[in-house]
């Protein structure tokens, strides 16, 4: 039974494709040797249809703006000469002719010398007039007649027929993106309607069986769909009419058929996903069937980004994004805004740049373009540009950081020290009011919460508590959060503060046994009779921490020398020792109470962690440092943490 209408899979050619990287310029060069030059799509917009557009054609200007002379101060239409000689002892005087010139009045008098006409800001100048003289430089006089006390010069207080625009003159340029400013002029030239380039029309699709829209329930092992939200506002953020279409299932025909359709829809098709070499990965091959030259670049050496595809079919680009969030913005940013934008008929982007500093080694990848997220603070001569990157699957850092720094194909590190150009994802660099550098604790944002509302910036960058002691040292940070157990006094943070450093106690945070709720291998045990029956039950599974934190300690002297299964599932964090928990993957860990009862889970406690805050002596009188130790011992935020399942110290 074989088909020769369906195309089947061909995993040799897939790798070959592959397995040819090019680099981050080749493909963009590449990319756009086939796509331009191109003519750019117009069409006529309304004014207030307008706005963010790009202008097709140079704007000529119809008319003149004035139309006409006209006054620019409420006073009296004179001639210049009549008040040659006039002076505090010496006042003209001239009789007034029979007309007021409001605005929209057309002149019907001529002035004579001797003369003048009352005349209203935006009237237009009699003929005979050559100057205006303001109401508050006259008096009136007897039978209808004003003095004048002082000399005006010939052309006082008129603007000139086209002295604003001139008729004929180049009102603006092709490219021009149409702004409230640019609207202005059209309307000031009675231009009604202009020819603006048409926005693309770019198609967006999500793909994988593992997607799910927002708004829509979470199923288990699903995840929801952040590309096509991210891309689809992207696009539109760079000239593009978005069109998201939602997210296909990893089948071949289903999304061939999908793709199809939006092509002949669109201008433009942007896929994520699918794009590496799993199991489930189908996309690219349909690229090679949906139109002439097909793929232009499969695997660019970017990080991240490698999987990146590029096509175009049949004159029309056709993209696959990796599907890790970061990666997909990074190299849509990076190679396909700039595509999009001339087709858009828009200027390449301009981003806002920075020098910074970079305090911390960064590693990278030899052979490829390296796009490294970085928060921006403030530190004792400049900038410093903390990377902020939680690997290519995370998206937080994307909203939380500053800027990107690149590192080049060929450097294989960045060295702590360097000075770095960061572009911006902001016009302008914001510097935090607040600089909080270490452990990250959900109360954390319960206490930040009142200088938040009080119109601070708050920039909080989790580095673990040895990581913000460091900041705090080299005096990056005003607080350094940490929970930091010394072994051979048995306390916590204080052993571990350096001069320079003070500690403001901050919460207490009881660590214990988290289980689900019913287990009656742990229910209305201690941790230690828990620990002692989890031992005993060979199919019973731990989830452990990492080496280095104080958890781990705990876990460590419970166990007493035991290796249970489960124990080298050591993740970093409390909150993926209660989702291991919840979701089955492991029966028991140690976590925090808080984060246990978030995620309905049964909890036993053990001891309490003491999570404190290393202050920067120096930084102690900053006005922001003053709000947040406010803050912190304020009766609201000890409310709020303690209804949060922390104990105020
Ligand atoms: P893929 O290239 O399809 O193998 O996807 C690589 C990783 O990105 C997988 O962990 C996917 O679950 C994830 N991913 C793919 N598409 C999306 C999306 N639209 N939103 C969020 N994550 C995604
Ligand atoms: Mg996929």
């Amino acid at each position: 039974m074989t088909s020769t209408s369906a195309p089947k899979p061909n995993p040799s050619v897939d790798q070959d494709q592959f397995l040819t990287i090019l680099s981050r310029e080749d493909a963009l060069a590449r990319f756009e040797a086939v796509l331009f030059p191109r003519a750019v799509a117009r069409e006529a917009r309304s004014l207030a249809a307008a706005l963010g557009s790009a202008l097709a054609e140079d704007v000529v200007a119809p008319i003149d703006v004035p139309p006409f002379d006209r006054s620019n101060v409420d006073g009296f239409a004179v001639r210049s000469a009549d008040l040659a000689g006039a002076g505090e002892a010496a006042p003209v005087r001239l009789v007034l002719n029979d007309e007021v010139i409001a605005c929209g009045t057309a002149p019907t008098r001529l002035v004579l010398s001797g003369s003048a006409t009352a005349i209203a800001t935006g009237g237009p100048v009699p003929r005979g007039a050559d100057a205006i003289v303001m109401v508050e430089h006259t008096q009136p006089a007897r039978a209808r007649a004003i003095e004048v006390r002082r000399a005006a010069s010939p052309g006082q207080f008129v603007s000139y027929a086209g002295s604003d625009i001139a008729r004929g003159e180049a009102l603006l340029r092709a490219g021009t993106i149409i702004g409230s400013r640019e609207i202005g002029m059209l309307a000031a030239c009675g231009i009604a309607e202009v020819q603006v380039a048409r926005r693309p029309r770019v198609a967006i699709l999500s793909t994988g069986d593992e997607l799910v829209q927002p708004g829509e329930t979470l199923r288990a092992a699903a995840i929801y769909d952040t590309n096509g939200a991210i891309v689809t506002a992207a696009i539109a953020e760079n000239g593009g009419d978005a069109r998201f279409l939602g997210a296909i299932a990893d089948d071949e025909a289903a999304l061939e058929a999908a793709m199809r359709k939006a092509l002949a829809e669109s201008d433009m098709l942007v896929l994520s996903g699918g794009t590496s070499k799993g199991a489930g990965d189908v996309s690219h091959r349909i690229i090679a069937r949906l139109g002439k030259p097909g793929i232009i670049a499969h695997g660019v050496a970017l990080k991240p980004g490698k999987p990146l595809c590029l096509a175009v079919c049949d004159g029309k680009p056709v993209i696959i994004l990796p599907g890790f969030p970061t990666s997909a913005m990074f190299t849509f940013h990076d190679m396909i805004v700039p595509v999009l934008r001339r087709m858009a008929g828009l200027p390449p982007r301009s981003d806002a740049r920075v020098s910074a500093k970079v305090p911390v080694r960064i590693a990278s990848e030899l052979g490829r373009t390296e796009f490294v997220m970085v928060s921006l603070v403030e530190g004792a001569d400049g900038l410093i540009a903390y990377p902020s990157g939680k690997g290519s699957g995370a998206i937080t850092s994307f909203a939380q950081a500053d800027g990107f720094l690149k590192i080049e194909a060929l450097a294989d590190q960045m060295l702590a020290g360097a000075d770095a150009e960061v572009t911006l994802f902001t016009p302008h660099v914001r510097v935090p009011d607040l600089v909080i550098v270490g452990s990250h604790c959900t109360g954390l944002d319960l206490v930040t919460a009142a200088l938040a509302h009080a119109g601070l910036t708050v920039r909080s960058i989790a580095v673990g508590s040895l990581g913000g002691l460091a900041a705090a040292k080299r005096g990056e940070c005003d607080l350094a959060p940490i929970h930091l157990f010394d072994d051979k006094t048995e306390t916590y943070n204080a052993p571990y503060l350096a001069d320079g450093l003070e500690l403001v106690p901050g919460w207490r945070r009881m660590q214990g046994i988290v289980f689900r709720s019913g287990d009656t291998r742990f229910e209305g045990l201690s941790a230690q009779e828990a620990v002692r029956a989890a031992l005993a039950d060979p199919a019973c599974i731990m989830v452990n921490r990492n080496q280095g934190a104080g958890t781990r300690i705990l876990i460590d002297r419970l166990l007493g020398g035991s290796r249970p299964d489960g124990y080298w599932n050591q993740p970093r964090s409390h909150n993926a020792v209660a989702a291991a928990v919840a979701q089955h993957r492991a029966d028991w860990g140690m976590t925090i109470a808080p984060i246990a009862h978030a995620s309905g889970l049964g909890f036993i406690p053990l001891a309490e962690e003491h999570y404190d805050f290393a202050l920067v002596t120096v930084r102690k009188t900053r006005p922001a440092v003053q709000a947040f130790l406010d803050a912190l011992a304020s009766e609201e935020s000890r409310a709020a943490l303690a209804k949060a399942g922390f104990r105020p110290a």
